[in-house]
């Protein structure tokens, strides 16, 4: 069976996880989002993809949930010692190999879809990672404060302000000229099941979409597409989506979110969609926009439950296959 699935950092590949526990015999492809990746001091970082890479390679720190195992941040003390900025990325030491590898390939010309099949070769994820695009596609927030009405860059808002300065929206800089990465729309395409799993649905799946192509080979494949709230009981588990979804006007709760994603065949990119048992009671005003829902466990606690989640999904697409 091959599984096409797009994914955020935390949320993605965690569910990711439980994906290839569920179906260790599948052909999974994930399509990652690239529009928080950012420059720092001088090194190209992804955090995103390298969230995935390192989860599914078991280098992950599993009580922080980005970055690697045993970490230490000499080179980042260092650098704060220097008074150098940015002073609230955290940069550890057996992170920036990675980031030193993808600078220097990057300057050499490689795409950044090379590099990460390369630096994939070394973590065997079990799943083929695919950046959405080789292209710059950044994503800013438009904020306004004592400074005026500006644009930062989304790492600027998310880490150093922890999003407590409302976002008026979001612009994706860069992604009307971008193009999907080799093998994107072909694993959409050819895809039996597409998942879109409980990642950020503005500032990770809204960002993947959002690159020419991808949404529509999403409305388009032949694959059921079936998601799963982020959004358990009106809260994002854990993180602040809430502050996204409150910058574009969504309510945050799995029904708004659905609504967001909308109905395959109107428009939408959803054929079917899994909100917690917790919000069991959503179930009928989901299906009253044209979109299957069904109530099971949503919290990935951990591999198991996780597993039960991707079987669920699976479970789901299975019964809406036209
Ligand atoms: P990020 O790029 O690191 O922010 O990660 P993602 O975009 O992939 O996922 C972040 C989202 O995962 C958060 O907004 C949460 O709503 C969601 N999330 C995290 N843990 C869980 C969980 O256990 N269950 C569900 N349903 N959602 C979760
Ligand atoms: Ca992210």
């Amino acid at each position: 069976m091959r599984i096409t699935a797009l994914a955020g950092g935390i949320g993605g590949a965690r569910f990711l996880t439980g994906l290839k526990a569920a179906r260790p015999d599948a052909e999974i492809t994930v399509i990652g989002n690239t529009g928080d990746d950012i420059w720092v001091h001088g090194l190209r970082v992804c955090p995103d993809l390298d969230t995935v890479m390192y989860t599914l390679g078991g280098g992950i720190s599993v009580e922080r949930g980005w970055g690697r195992e045993g970490e230490t941040f000499t080179v980042k003390d260092e650098l704060a010692a220097y008074g150098v900025e940015p002073t609230w990325f955290g940069l550890g030491d057996k992170d920036i190999a990675t980031h030193l590898i993808r600078t220097q390939s990057l300057n050499a010309g490689f795409p950044l879809s090379e590099i990460t099949t390369a630096l994939c070769e070394h973590w065997q994820p079990g799943v083929t990672l695919i950046p959405m695009t080789d292209d710059r596609a950044e994503t800013n927030v438009i904020i306004e404060d004592e400074n005026g009405r500006r644009a930062i860059h989304f790492q600027e808002w998310w880490i150093k302000y922890r999003a407590s300065i409302p976002a008026q929206g979001f612009a994706l800089v860069g992604v009307d000229q971008a193009k999907p990465a080799p093998g994107v729309l072909e694993a959409i395409e050819t895809a039996d099941i597409v998942l879109l799993p409980p990642s950020n649905p503005v500032v990770s799946i809204g960002t993947i979409l959002q690159v020419p192509g991808i949404r529509e080979a999403i409305t388009t494949t032949a694959a059921p597409v079936v998601g799963l709230s982020p959004i358990v009981g009106g809260a994002p588990v854990r993180g602040m989506a809430d502050a996204c979804l409150t910058a574009l006007g969504i309510e945050t709760t799995a029904t708004a979110v659905a609504a967001h994603y909308g109905a395959r065949g109107n428009g939408g990119v959803l054929d079917g969609w899994l909100v917690d048992a917790a919000d069991a009671h959503s179930v009928t005003a989901i299906e009253a926009v044209g979109i299957t829902a069904k109530a099971v466990p949503l919290m990935m606690t951990d591999v198991d439950a996780t597993a039960a989640m991707a079987n669920a999904a699976i479970a789901l697409a299975e019964s809406l296959r036209k």
